[in-house]
């Protein structure tokens, strides 16, 4: 038996979500994804000897924050939020996610139920996408990473199209939410 693990991929429209989860499941790199799709996908795979059914959501269109949308995030176990290290507006925006699921989880029995909900104790890694574009660069790697240390999330740096440490982040969210649920079996 494996465990499931639900996760959303959340930022700005046009940071490479579409393209960083087709680049994790099928190891290709797709420049023209339809930018309105939102798609649920399921993957069985092993991350550290572990199995784990993993669903994601790659979220699109959320440049408002609809009801559809709160939806998935409450339904999530750990998110990745992303944004384009060559967009700065992106940067801010993934700031935005961190306090909506934050927002979003505080009602949750789970988080709530020690009467310590912080924002650090919910699975999130942070992603900056288009690493490739280094010469475009609008956000330094310091402050992403220092920033990810504020709230306590592992970060990474990604290019969808080199296949750079794309593996590494959504193996790092499953091990997020082990830790996670982990934490909880022993409080
Ligand atoms: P989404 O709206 O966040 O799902 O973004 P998409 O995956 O549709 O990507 C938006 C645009 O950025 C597309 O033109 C992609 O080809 C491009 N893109 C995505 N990831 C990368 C990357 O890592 N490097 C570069 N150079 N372009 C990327
Ligand atoms: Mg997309």
């Amino acid at each position: 038996m494996s465990l499931s693990s639900k996760i959303a991929i959340c930022g700005m429209g046009s940071v490479g979500k579409s393209a960083l989860v087709i680049q994790f499941l099928q190891q290709r790199f797709v420049s023209d994804y339809d930018p309105t799709i939102e798609e649920l996908y399921r993957k069985q795979l092993g991350v550290d000897n572990e199995a784990v059914m993993l669903e994601i959501l790659d979220t699109a269109g959320q440049e408002e924050y609809t009801s559809m949308l709160s939806h998935y995030l409450d339904k999530g176990e750990g998110y990745i939020i992303a944004y384009s290290i060559i967009n700065r507006d992106s940067f801010n925006k993934a700031g935005e996610y961190f306090d909506l699921i934050a927002k979003i989880k505080e009602s949750d029995e789970k988080y709530t139920g020690s009467g310590k909900f912080s924002i650090k104790n919910i699975p999130i890694v942070l992603v900056g996408n288009k690493c490739d574009l280094d010469g475009e660069r609008k956000v330094t790697y310091k402050e992403a990473e220092k920033f990810a240390k504020k709230n306590n999330c592992p970060f990474f740096e990604t290019s969808a199209k080199e296949n750079i440490n794309v593996k590494d982040a959504f193996f790092e969210i499953v091990r997020e939410i082990r830790r996670s649920s982990g934490n909880k079996k022993n409080t």
